[in-house]
């Protein structure tokens, strides 16, 4: 078997050309504008290219872009201050904190200032709640990436067995809930999982996202599952995921590769979520 590629980047560009037209709308009927505040502190690389794509893709969308940027010795305070700004504006519609923050900053604290109807990475512990308890609100983008991945696939997810191997707060965790919504059986495996192949081989939907390189190879899957791969690891060599690719593609019906898979997926995502932050404001 080889298995069928899952074209994460196409998705992401049709969900992008429908926020373009759904931007337009809401701007025609309310009369107002939408806007993505990106908040940087300090000068990491990554984050910085993270945030620039981010960006240039919402205001290819009609977002207008409202960035901040602070330096890397900013301090709680001054990072609280500029939330809040951003939290008061109605100009702002949804706000995104890039993380990582330098370590003197406490990131859980400067995250649950943002007001959840503007939390369009879907980290507040008022978003984490909304969406355990199945309630309206703003779902993580990678995540919330991954389900559009499977529902555009067809891939039947109700009496599904769905491993998804880490519980993070941004991947892991929501993951599993958003499965569970969807009547998916689910085991979470993670750093502490004793014996990781025989768990992932109960898989019918695999999902790495344990931010190890090539962590899941061939004998982690049973023949036909469908893989799902989160992690991203730059290499001299590119970007490589948390699944052994050539391998997996043998035993895997269908697979995300990476780059072009889930990553331009998180970014349209975070385009629909401010979208919708703006209806809820609205
Ligand atoms: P994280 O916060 O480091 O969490 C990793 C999780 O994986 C933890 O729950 C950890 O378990 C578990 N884990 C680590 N080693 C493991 C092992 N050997 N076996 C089983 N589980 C293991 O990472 P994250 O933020 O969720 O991100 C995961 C990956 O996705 C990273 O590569 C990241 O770069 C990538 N990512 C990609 C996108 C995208 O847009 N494509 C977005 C976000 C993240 P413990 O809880 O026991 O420590």
């Amino acid at each position: 078997m080889v298995a069928q590629i899952i074209d994460g980047k196409a998705l992401a560009a049709r969900l992008r050309d429908q926020v373009r037209t759904e931007v337009e709308h809401f701007k025609r009927s309310t009369g107002r504008p939408i806007g993505l505040a990106t908040v940087l502190v300090g000068d990491d690389p990554a984050s910085e290219v993270y945030v620039n794509s981010k960006r240039k893709l919402s205001r290819e969308t009609g977002i207008q872009d409202h960035h901040r940027r602070l330096p890397a010795n900013a301090t709680q305070e001054q990072v609280a201050q500029t939330l809040d700004e951003l939290a008061n504006d109605p100009a702002v519609s949804g706000i995104l904190l890039q993380l990582p923050l330098p370590a003197h900053l406490d990131a859980k604290a400067l995250i649950d200032r943002i007001p959840w109807n503007k939390d369009v990475d879907g980290l507040t512990t008022t978003s984490a709640g909304r969406l355990a308890r199945n309630i309206e609100g703003l779902i993580p983008c990678t995540p919330a990436g991954v389900m559009s991945l499977l529902e555009d696939e067809g891939v039947q997810l109700q009496g599904a067995h769905a491993v998804v191997v880490g519980r993070s707060d941004l991947v892991g965790k929501p993951l599993a809930q958003l499965l569970l919504q969807k009547n998916a059986t689910v085991t979470i495996a993670h750093s502490k999982t004793k014996d990781l192949a025989a768990t992932t081989h109960q898989a019918q939907i695999l999902i790495a996202a344990a931010g190890v390189p090539h962590l899941i190879g061939a004998e982690h899957i049973a023949p036909g599952t469908v893989v799902i791969d989160v992690g991203i690891h730059r290499t001299p060599e590119g970007l490589i995921g948390d699944v052994d690719f050539n391998a997996a593609q043998g035993k895997a019906s269908r697979i995300t590769p990476v780059p072009g898979g889930v990553g331009p997926m998180t970014i349209a995502e975070l385009l629909r979520n401010t979208l919708k932050a703006a209806w809820l404001q609205s």
